[in-house]
C-alpha cells in the first residue's frame, strides 16, 4: 500500500526544486495535493501526469506567501475545498543575500516575511482544523544555514533559525492533540536558489560535503516522505539533517 493514500497535503513552493520533488514523490505515494506558488508554473502539466498516473489529484493555486491577504485567502480557500489537510509543508523560501552592516531594511523584512510569517500564518490556520480531527503532520523547510550561521546571510539564517525554534514551540502546544511539527534543515541542494552563486563557491560548497555531491530535490522529498507518514507516528519537534553530513 501507498505510504500517503488518501492524505491530502498542501505543499508551499511547489512550482521549482525542492518543492516540486516533494510533491512529485506525495503523489507517486497516492496523496492528492494542493501546491502553490507565486504564479502558473511550467511543472503543472508534469504534476498533474503524475497526479492522474497515481489515480489522484494535483491542484496549483497561487498566491505571494509574504502578503497576509494573499496567502490568507488562498490557504483557507484550498482548505475549504480539500475538507481539511492531513500535511502541511512549509517550503516556499528566498535568499536577499549580503553583509550585515550593508544590508537594506527591505532585504531583511522581505526574507522574513517570505520565509518564516508565512508559516506562521499558514500553520494557524491549517492547524486549526487539524486541531479539530486530532491528527496532522507539519513540516517546516528551515536550513543548515538556520542551525550553525553563515556569513553574508543574516536575514536568512534569521529566518531559518526562527523557524526551528517556532516549530519546537508549536509542537509543544499541538502534540496533546496528534499534531507532530518537525523541521528539515537541507544543506547544499542543487536548485534555482543555488544555481546563482558563483561557480567556485559552489565547489568549494560541494568539497565541504562528505558525500562529495550536491544534494537533489529528491533527497529532501524522502526526507518529508518520512516525516508526513506514520513511519515518523512517534517523531515530532526534530530538525532533520538532509546535508550529504556537512554540519557535521
Ligand atoms: P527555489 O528553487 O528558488 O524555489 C522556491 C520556491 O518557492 C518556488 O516554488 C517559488 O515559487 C516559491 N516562492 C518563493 N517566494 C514565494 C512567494 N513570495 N510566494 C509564493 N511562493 C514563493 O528554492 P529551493 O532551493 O527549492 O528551496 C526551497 C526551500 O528549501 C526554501 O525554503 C529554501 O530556503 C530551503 N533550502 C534550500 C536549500 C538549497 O540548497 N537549495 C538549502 C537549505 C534550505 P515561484 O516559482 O512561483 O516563484
Amino acid at each position: 500500500m501507498a505510504l500517503l493514500e488518501k492524505k491530502k497535503a498542501l505543499v508551499t513552493g511547489s512550482s521549482r526544486g525542492i518543492g516540486r520533488g516533494i510533491v512529485e514523490k506525495f503523489l507517486a505515494e497516492g496523496c492528492e495535493v494542493w501546491g502553490l506558488c507565486s504564479k502558473p508554473s511550467a511543472a503543472k502539466a508534469e504534476l498533474e501526469k503524475i497526479a492522474s498516473d497515481n489515480g489522484v489529484a494535483f491542484h496549483e493555486i497561487y498566491a505571494d506567501v509574504g502578503d497576509e491577504e494573499s496567502v490568507t485567502s488562498v490557504v483557507k480557500g484550498a482548505l475549504s475545498e480539500s475538507g481539511g489537510f492531513d500535511i502541511l509543508v512549509n517550503n516556499a523560501g528566498i535568499t536577499r543575500d549580503g553583509l550585515s552592516f550593508r544590508m537594506k531594511k527591505s532585504d531583511w523584512d522581505d526574507v522574513i516575511r517570505v520565509n518564516l510569517t508565512s508559516a506562521f500564518l499558514i500553520c494557524q490556520i491549517v492547524s486549526n482544523d487539524m486541531l479539530r480531527k486530532r491528527s496532522g503532520s507539519i513540516i517546516n523547510m528551515s536550513s543548515i544555514v538556520g542551525v550553525h550561521g553563515q556569513g553574508g546571510q543574516v536575514n536568512y539564517a534569521a529566518s531559518k533559525g526562527g523557524l526551528i525554534a517556532y516549530s519546537k514551540s508549536l509542537a509543544k502546544e499541538v502534540g496533546g492533540r496528534g499534531i507532530r511539527v518537525n523541521c528539515i534543515a537541507p544543506g547544499f541542494i542543487a536548485t534555482d536558489m543555488t544555481a546563482v552563486l558563483k561557480e567556485d563557491l559552489q565547489k568549494s560548497m560541494i568539497d565541504s560535503v562528505p558525500l562529495k555531491r550536491a544534494g537533489t530535490p529528491a533527497d529532501i522529498a524522502g526526507a518529508a516522505l518520512f516525516l508526513a507518514s506514520d513511519m515518523s507516528a512517534y517523531v515530532t519537534a526534530q530538525v532533520i539533517g538532509v546535508d550529504g553530513g556537512m554540519g557535521a
